[in-house]
């Protein structure tokens, strides 16, 4: 894993999910988007930040796919500290990850096959809950702004700070386009909503969560 810088206090580690970093305060707190998708990520996300003189404090989870959560668990376990957020409509699937699964074989117990890492995360608990509404919340000595990107999942979100947006899984590059064919959207209205307001809004760096390292 490598530490990329895009602006002053804003970075991402490109990895199969790529992991958000942004400085929280002077005392080089950061925010990690997202934790990737097991033990083994987090573990390492871990050792980029410490590596490069990092302390995480805060993990937001752009929404509830094991691929963007699965981190929490190791994190949470090793600096039982940090403060993990969500919104509520995405929380339930973070405490409760067993639920992905089930809910892809119809409310059924879900088959093995089912329940490898790639559709079910460790659980870890969130410890600051977001209202579906918010668009902006403060971290220390920063405000983010949480930019709705429906489609998806029903509300996952988007986190802006200083005009470089992570962008979660609303946009995917153009070769896993050509690779996996049918993108993961569970609501096409809201997706072609959402993609039209990417399509008209000035950002200077767009990072999504595949696709960049
Ligand atoms: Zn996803």
């Amino acid at each position: 894993m490598e530490l990329h810088k895009i602006k002053e206090n804003i970075y991402y580690i490109g990895d199969t999910t790529n992991i958000g970093v942004i400085v929280v305060n002077e005392g080089n707190d950061v925010l990690i988007i997202d934790s990737g998708s097991d033990d083994s990520k987090g573990r390492r996300i871990l050792k980029t930040l410490e590596d490069n003189g990092f302390k995480i404090k805060y993990i937001i989870n752009t929404h509830m796919h094991a691929d963007h959560i699965g981190g929490n668990h190791y994190i949470q376990k090793h600096r039982p500290d940090v403060n993990i957020l969500t919104t509520r409509a995405e929380l339930s699937m973070i405490e409760n990850p067993i639920y992905m699964p089930y809910f892809l074989y119809s409310g059924a117990y879900p088959i093995k096959e089912l329940r490898h890492k790639f559709l079910l995360a460790k659980p870890s608990h969130v410890t600051q809950i977001i209202d579906n509404e918010n668009t902006s919340i403060k971290l220390d000595d920063i405000e983010i702004n949480l930019i709705p990107l429906d489609g998806h999942t029903e509300y996952q979100k988007g986190i802006l700070y200083d005009n470089v947006l992570f962008c979660g899984d609303s946009l995917i590059s153009k070769e896993l386009l050509e690779k996996h064919k049918i993108p993961v959207n569970v609501n096409i209205e809201k997706t072609k909503e959402t993609l039209l307001k990417l399509q008209n809004s000035k950002y200077d760096y767009y990072i999504p969560s595949h696709g960049l390292y």
